[in-house]
């Protein structure tokens, strides 16, 4: 990590620039007190991409992204812009507005619109078109350079749409070779050739019967995982588990394998604090304390105006969001 202090990153979706001085005030009076040091800001395409304004779903623009990045950097906040890759690109059968414009890109294009879990989950681009690293590189650098941004999250969690039977490139191919060409692509583009650090979700790289997680969505039953062995080991893994566990033992199996690793929580407290006294357990006990910096505490919240507001007075939560604030709080004072 560039830095010795703790990590303490808050992720959201957010893709609005009706809302963008609402964030900022977040930022300033939520987030910043509560110490958090890194915005996992998940745009997807959200953003006014300039390159291929046909498949902006949002409104934030690149005058936007400026003010938030020189506002994160005055208060010594590292915003990571985060574009689902490979997997998510669209929620059930409906295609996200790549899929729709470039229908040539789709994994399934035989699946129908309608189509819900647990038939179909979401559908994902084929990673063997020879023209999609292409548009994910043009949208990706857009971001890096509208963020000015050091670092890269590139998603690619619960992949389930992959090597397909009816793909003509994919077909029979294996998933973890599948899975890790797209990470050594987007790799390649980010690391070496734009030099900035890249994260991605872990889920795809465990192993669900070796860890005990048994469960499809948190560990790989889909035949991924192996990819670990066959991407580099300077990307870093933000491992979530927003379930209770005894153990999470994806943390240690990183570590040892040579990843940096950062647990990611959800608002459920209990969990949260498990989670990252486990963590930091496995850690010290690998003596590899450095490789496992801090939490990102994650939000899957549709965040506005008015939730923003909302969020900056905690009398006014409950339930769900009451209960994230007393998580960010308490793990935030345990990162120190
Ligand atoms: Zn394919």
């Amino acid at each position: 990590m560039t830095s010795n202090k703790p990590v303490r990153a808050f992720h959201l979706r957010f893709g609005s620039h009706e809302d963008v001085e609402p964030f900022k005030n977040f930022i300033q009076k939520v987030l910043v007190p509560k110490g958090i040091n890194q915005i996992i800001l998940e745009c997807n395409m959200s953003f006014k991409f300039e390159s291929h304004p046909e498949l902006s779903e949002g409104t934030l623009n690149k005058t936007d992204a400026k003010e938030l990045a020189a506002l994160c950097k005055r208060n010594g906040i590292r915003l990571i812009p985060l574009f689902q890759c490979l997997g998510h690109q669209g929620w059930g059968g409906a295609r996200n507005s790549i899929l729709k414009h470039y229908p040539e890109f789709d994994e399934t294009p035989h699946i129908p619109v309608d189509a819900e879990w647990p038939e179909f989950f979401c559908p994902s681009w084929c990673p063997l078109h020879p023209d999609v690293n292409a548009l994910a590189f043009d949208l990706m650098d857009e971001l890096i350079n509208a963020f000015d941004a050091d670092a890269f999250h590139i998603g690619m969690d619960e992949v389930f749409a992959l090597a397909d039977d009816q793909c003509p490139r994919c077909k029979g191919k294996d998933r973890a070779e599948l899975f890790a060409k797209a990470v050594n692509d987007m790799y390649d583009h980010l690391v070496n050739k734009r030099g900035v650090q890249m994260y991605m979700w872990g889920d795809r790289l465990i192993d669900s019967d070796e860890t005990g997680y048994n469960n499809k969505f948190e560990a790989d039953t889909f035949g991924t995982s192996k990819a670990v062995d066959l991407i580099p080991k300077d990307i870093i893994i933000t491992d979530w588990h927003y379930l209770k566990h005894e153990i999470f033992p994806s943390i240690g199996i990183f570590l040892e394998k040579g990843f940096t690793v950062i647990p990611a929580c959800w608002f459920d407290t209990e969990s949260a604090v498990n989670f990252l006294a486990d963590s930091q357990r496995q850690a010290r006990e690998l003596g590899a304390d450095d490789r496992m910096p801090g939490m990102v505490m994650t939000t899957w919240h549709h965040w506005n105006k008015e939730e923003f507001e909302r969020f900056a007075s905690p009398e006014k939560l409950d339930g769900e969001m009451r209960e994230l604030a007393e998580t960010i709080d308490i793990i935030s004072s345990k990162l120190i």
